[in-house]
């Protein structure tokens, strides 16, 4: 068999967001810099997650395109909006692809991200450059896929970011494409957050280290980040959970939450994500 499997990384970079109430207005609140993956062979092709905005749909398909493939299936790692809700365009230039997620836990985690309180957050951040009628993704029910003989395995993990989360598994290149379990040089998203909620993380990131892989590729990457090395990033995202988990015990207030995890992450990207997370932790 000609072994022709390719990975490829699509990141959307950091999109300017409105920071709402309490940012400081003097600077820019982005949304994290995301990623699609493309795994193809010589012409079939799965592509992970689908973006958030129009926009990004749109240089998604044309990247795709331009890559000569022809994607059977785009798989929505979990349910939040920033994965699938760019997904349009490339239904359109790929009518015959397919959206769907593994489990009907995401499915249903998906469509709850077109409830009107959703939808309004969403606006709140991103105005009108989305699609507020997506495509939802259909369930799958296994996790055994594969591309012209290779296999590509969905697999669960659990609880991360707010979200079930799956993962993407190519075993034939050691790679995983985690969505948001693991981060890459990016502050990671823990809006509400809870002591229970980030040791369930913590576990659905040892599942992850159980598999070894060599190379994790994160729903959300810093585009300078200067590899996907996957022992690497598992190692940051369990520090970074367990700092905030301290630095959240230890403080009396998201400014000293912040002033905490900034001492030792300020290189990393979207501070807006530890804001946003910090806050979470002090309203009740
Ligand atoms: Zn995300």
């Amino acid at each position: 068999m000609p072994d022709s499997l390719s990975i490829s990384v699509f990141n959307s970079g950091y999109l300017p967001v409105n920071g709402g109430p309490g940012w400081d207005p003097t600077r820019q609140a982005t949304w994290p810099a995301s990623t699609a993956t493309l795994i193809a062979g010589d012409r079939d092709a799965i592509l992970v997650d689908a973006l958030m905005t129009t926009r990004e749909g749109e240089q998604l398909a044309a990247w795709v395109t331009g890559a000569g493939k022809d994607p059977s299936l785009i798989v929505i790692t979990h349910g939040h909006g920033d994965h699938f809700f760019g997904a349009g365009p490339i239904l359109a230039a790929f009518p015959d692809a397919r959206v769907v997620a593994m489990t009907a836990q995401v499915v249903d985690e998906a469509r709850a991200q077109t409830r009107p309180a959703v939808l309004d957050n969403w606006t709140g951040w991103f105005g009108d450059q989305f699609d507020r009628d997506p495509a939802i993704p259909t369930a799958l029910n296994t996790g055994e896929l594969q591309i012209e003989g290779h296999p590509v395995n969905l697999i669960a993990v659990g609880g991360a970011d707010g979200a079930f989360a799956t993962i993407v598994h190519v075993p034939d290149r050691d790679t995983i494409c985690s969505g948001d379990a693991v981060y890459n040089n990016i502050h990671m998203w823990l809006w509400n957050s809870t002591p229970h909620s980030r040791a369930t993380w913590l576990h659905s990131i040892d599942a992850i280290a159980a598999l070894e892989p060599a190379t994790i590729i994160t729903g959300h990457r810093d585009p300078d980040a200067p590899d996907d090395d996957a022992q690497r990033l598992l190692d940051q995202s369990r520090s970074y959970i367990e700092d905030f988990d301290r630095a959240v015990a230890g403080s009396g207030s998201a400014p000293e939450v912040i002033d905490t995890m900034m001492a030792k992450y300020s290189h990393y990207g979207n501070p807006y994500t530890l804001f946003v997370g910090a806050y979470s932790q002090f309203n009740s």
